[in-house]
């Protein structure tokens, strides 16, 4: 790859990309790695493809350990392609399909053995196909630990914003949620991070409650009978009296579609279940202000 590649709108590409629904909100490994190695192949992609289309597409597969996410980058377009000989070279350092590609094309032949070393420190290997005048396919795995302590403060400023609590006073916050060994966690870490909390067995009460009585915040269960957390925030935030509260969502779900559907729906934020300490700490300071 050259330092400064054609970018696909100049040269008339059609750049298509596609993250699955099933890929994780938040991983944990070197961003700068894995981006390196995905510009390195989308650019040699554009580089190579003169007419047609380039595509990127990223979901996961299988894993060994299921505290992990096996991710797969599959990058394909409608390049000039290459020959098997060319294939077996690709990783190689300073190896380029022919010379004639120099001069046309310039490059150095290092970035795919860059990329090939980065991908293997993800647990990987990039692995290519192509034949010459019918385009290139460019797949490798990362394998990376999902982050599941951190899927709070996805803050949606347009439906709630933080309270503010004046001196003196512990916030109160309405925990709702079916399971009762859940109310007596909401009350002993809440109680410890200095506040006031009651809790409801649904969505139904806690829409009640909210009528009533003055809340800061409320926790609200994502799934629970009568009425669940989804249908009772959208119903809060229908009222104007209740819009403004900030409602974060508890789940258990760590999938990044389930939890913008919770933003998109009405909550303020997502945490994950079993709820952490730390967690409803860090949430709860960016919602409270003192
Ligand atoms: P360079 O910096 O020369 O592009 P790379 O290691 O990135 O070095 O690529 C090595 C060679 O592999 C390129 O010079 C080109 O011949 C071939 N190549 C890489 N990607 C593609 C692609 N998507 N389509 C066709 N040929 C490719």
């Amino acid at each position: 790859m050259t330092c400064c590649p054609p970018t696909a709108k100049a040269k008339n590409i059609e750049l298509k990309s596609e993250v699955s629904r099933d890929v994780p909100a938040q991983l944990i490994g070197d961003p700068l790695r894995l981006r390196q190695c995905i510009i390195n192949l989308v650019g040699n992609a554009i580089k190579f493809t003169s007419i047609g289309s380039v595509s990127l597409r990223i979901g996961i597969t299988s894993s060994l350990d299921p505290a992990n996410c096996r991710l797969v980058i599959h990058i394909s377009d409608t390049s000039i392609g290459m020959d098997e000989e060319g294939i077996s070279k690709l990783f190689q350092k300073f190896s380029q399909a022919d010379s004639s590609t120099t001069r046309r094309y310039g490059g150095s032949g290092l970035g795919l053995a860059i990329s090939q070393h980065l991908v293997r420190h993800m647990g990987g290997e990039i692995k290519a196909t192509s034949e010459p005048g019918k385009g290139s396919q460019f797949t490798f795995e990362a394998e990376l630990p999902i982050d599941k302590t951190d899927i709070a403060d996805s803050a949606n400023p347009v439906k709630s914003t933080p309270r503010s609590i004046e001196k003196g006073r512990s916030a109160r916050i309405l925990g709702a949620d079916d399971d009762r060994v859940n109310h007596m966690v909401f009350k002993q870490m809440i109680g410890l991070l200095g506040h006031e909390t009651v809790a409801v067995k649904n969505g139904q009460e806690a829409v009640t409650s909210a009528r009533n009585e003055e809340w800061d915040l409320i926790l609200m269960d994502v799934q629970m009978p009568v009425m669940d957390g989804v249908e009772a925030t959208r119903i809060l935030r229908s009222d104007p009296a209740t819009a403004s509260i900030p409602i974060i969502a508890v789940t258990a779900s760590i999938m990044s579609a389930e939890q913008s559907h919770y933003l998109d729906s009405g909550f303020s934020a997502v945490l994950p279940k079993p709820l952490r300490r730390e967690t409803l700490k860090s949430c709860l300071d960016h919602w409270l202000k003192a």
